[in-house]
Formats: C-alpha cells, sequence, structure tokens
C-alpha cells in the first residue's frame, strides 16, 4: 500500500485495509512518502513493487498530492497486480467481461445483491453517478448480469422520474441524502454508496428528522455520516438497503482481498 502525503480519511481507509489484511493473514507493507512526494518518486515506488516476486498486489491510496501525476502512477501498475482494478487493462477487461481485478465496490455491490439473494437479470437498474471507479464499472457488471441498465448523471433530465423506474438503485454521487423518496419506487432495492460528512448540526436534524440518537452521536464526535440517499426515505420506501456506514464500505474491503488472493494465485500458476 502506497500512502503518501497526510489525508486523514486516506489513513484511516489504508489502516481498515492493514488490518484486514492482518486478519486474513496476507502479508502486507505499507509506504508512506511525505506531502511533498513527487511523479518520480511514485514512479520509482510502484516500479520496484512491480519487480518484487513476494508482492501480489499494489493499491497506490487516493487522493495522492496535488503534484502527483495520479493517471501516469495508476498507468504504471502492473495490471496483473492493480488489485484496485482501475487500470485501463482491466477495465477494458471488464468492457468486454474477460476475466481481470474489478473496482473493488462495484464488485462488492453485486456480491451484496447475490449474497442477500437479490434477482438482477431481467430488472431495471438505475446507476446514478458516471465516475471510473463506481459508476460506470457497477454498471457494466450489472450489465453482464443481465440487468437493463441506465446511467445517470449531473446533466440527466428529471433525475427523480428516472431513478424511480429502478428496481435496483445504486447511488454514488457524493451529495448528503440527495435521493430522496421522490426517487424512490416502492419496493426498490437501494445500494447506497456514497460516504458523506455532515459538520452542521442543522443539517444533521434535517436529514435524521431530530433523531435523538443521531444527534446524541453529533455532540460526542463533532460529524456524523450519510450515505447519497436520504436515510429515513430508504428504509421506509425500499424492500432492502445497504446502510451508511456499514454496507458497501466493508465488501470494498473484503473485495480487495479477494483481489489479492486471486492475483497471488494466478501469480504461482
Ligand atoms: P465522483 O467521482 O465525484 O462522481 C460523482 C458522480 O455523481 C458524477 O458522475 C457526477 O456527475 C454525479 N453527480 C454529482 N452531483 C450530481 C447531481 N446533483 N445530480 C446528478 N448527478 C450528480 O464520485 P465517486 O468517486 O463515484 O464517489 C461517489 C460517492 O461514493 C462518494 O460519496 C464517495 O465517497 C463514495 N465512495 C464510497 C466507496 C465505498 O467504499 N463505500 C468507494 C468509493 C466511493 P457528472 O459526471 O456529470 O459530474
Amino acid at each position: 500500500m502506497v500512502l503518501a502525503g497526510n489525508n486523514p480519511a486516506s489513513e484511516i481507509y489504508v489502516r481498515s485495509k492493514i488490518k484486514a489484511c492482518h486478519d486474513l493473514g496476507i502479508y502486507s507493507e505499507s509506504i508512506t512518502p511525505g506531502e511533498s512526494v513527487t511523479t518520480d518518486d511514485l514512479l520509482g515506488i510502484v516500479d520496484s513493487l512491480n519487480a518484487r516476486e513476494d508482492i501480489h498486489g499494489i493499491l497506490v491510496q487516493l487522493p495522492l498530492p496535488k503534484q502527483a501525476d495520479e493517471k501516469r502512477i495508476l498507468m504504471a501498475i502492473a495490471p496483473e497486480k492493480d488489485v484496485d482494478g482501475f487500470h485501463p487493462c482491466n477495465a477494458g477487461k471488464l468492457m468486454t467481461g474477460l476475466p481481470a481485478p474489478r473496482a473493488c465496490t462495484p464488485a462488492g455491490i453485486i456480491e451484496i445483491l447475490k449474497r442477500c439473494g437479490i434477482a438482477i437479470a431481467g430488472k431495471r437498474a438505475v446507476v446514478l453517478g458516471r465516475s471510473d471507479i463506481v459508476g460506470k464499472p457497477v454498471a457494466l457488471l450489472l450489465l453482464h448480469e443481465n440487468a437493463t441498465v441506465t446511467i445517470c448523471h449531473s446533466k440527466t433530465p428529471d433525475l427523480p422520474a428516472v431513478c424511480r423506474e429502478a428496481d435496483i438503485l445504486v447511488a454514488a454521487v457524493g451529495r448528503p441524502a440527495m435521493v430522496t423518496a421522490e426517487y424512490l419506487k416502492p419496493g426498490a432495492v437501494v445500494v447506497d454508496v456514497g460516504i458523506n460528512r455532515l459538520n452542521i448540526r442543522e443539517d444533521v436534524e434535517r436529514i435524521f428528522r431530530g433523531s435523538v440518537e443521531t444527534l446524541a452521536a453529533f455532540e460526542k464526535r463533532g460529524s456524523v455520516i450519510v450515505g447519497d440517499v436520504d436515510p429515513i426515505a430508504m428504509a421506509e420506501v425500499s424492500s432492502a438497503y445497504t446502510p451508511v456506514p456499514g454496507g458497501v464500505g466493508p465488501l470494498t474491503i473484503a473485495m480487495l482481498m479477494a483481489n489479492t488472493v486471486a492475483a497471488a494465485r494466478q501469480a504461482m500458476k
């Protein structure tokens, strides 16, 4: 794991990933260059990890410090060690349905649906968000599972009406509780990918409708986490949903571990 600079959220994510490796008996190593790291420094680190036979998976935690060229660094990771599934070779293999490491959050979403016995084939799926790391790959994975898929974004007109067509709605927009009841078809399955921190008490009161428990948590920690979907509407209107936190997040780490084990097996063949 390459963790560059001092991003507190990244430090928490990397710590969870190290813990998951430790719990599973996967050897892990963290390389932590400082905030002033250059693109060349990072390319050097990636090259040396590419060359090591005892390392089967490389993860460069994003975002990188602003002077580092994120795209060049991710492209430099050997595709067979790209356990995040972001390399264009692996994105291309996803497109054509060939085996390769899949982006972890999208793969985790499919895993949740399958393990909960939620049928995907023949369903109308709407993906809200078109990022390279969540929206596009999850749309392709749903398509491979034979859903009929619509991808929405910030230029989609009448978003609530499009989302209301969804039997399965995946929200990955990064806007706290943006998806309200008017976006949801009664009985829809809702996958809430968003992780948004609320720092203002009025926002917490409004979104959690004055929930005493949530306000107490806010008073204690100074912030609370909410997804992209209104948590109360989601619980009331959907037939099944992924809570935030605790839904998609842990599966993202689980799929990273699965990708790493698969990469190791492949290398040892
Ligand atoms: P991103 O790269 O910022 O993409 C957001 C997408 O949402 C874009 O396609 C954008 O449309 C669309 N969007 C933004 N505002 C919108 C609006 N008002 N109406 C319609 N569409 C809108 O975000 P991301 O990396 O995909 O992440 C999305 C969320 O998931 C974030 O909260 C992130 O923290 C979370 N996340 C969670 C995990 C996990 O493990 N649980 C993993 C990754 C990400 P345009 O393309 O038109 O701009």
